[in-house]
């Protein structure tokens, strides 16, 4: 079954296919910073079974201790839906607040070392 994932107006819309390889909280400065919330929450599809259906997004190309990575926006409002993480060279990074349907709980908290002090994850989760 196809998911959609789009922006806030709906320019920026993709469809992806399989499932997710990783589902994953990331407490890094820069998902705070793209996402304006305390965590960013993605999910990882291989890169090949992303579709762009609707315009063309802006790239916007960052690095950090982790790594490069290539986010897609909308120019219109602004949301990130997509990226290209040079550390996942075969996967697509989905924001999950992006996709149309209600995504599974992650299982990962990524960067947990920089999570806010009032942030609790179930233990069953992987930190790292
Ligand atoms: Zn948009
Ligand atoms: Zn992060």
């Amino acid at each position: 079954m196809n998911k959609q994932a789009s922006c806030c107006c709906g320019a920026v819309t993709v469809e992806l296919s399989g499932t997710s390889k990783l589902n994953a909280l990331c407490h890094c400065d820069d998902c705070r910073k793209r996402t304006g919330s305390a965590f960013g929450h993605s999910l990882y599809y291989s890169k090949d079974t992303l579709k762009i259906i609707g315009s063309k997004p802006k790239t916007y190309a960052i690095g950090n201790e982790y790594g490069n990575q290539v986010r897609h926006f909308c120019p219109e409002c602004g949301s990130t839906v997509y990226w290209y993480w040079a550390r996942f060279p075969e996967w697509v990074g989905v924001a999950a607040g992006c996709m149309k349907d209600v995504v599974p709980a992650p299982t990962i908290s990524a960067c947990h070392h920089n999570a806010r002090h009032w942030v609790t994850i179930p233990e069953s989760w992987a930190q790292y």
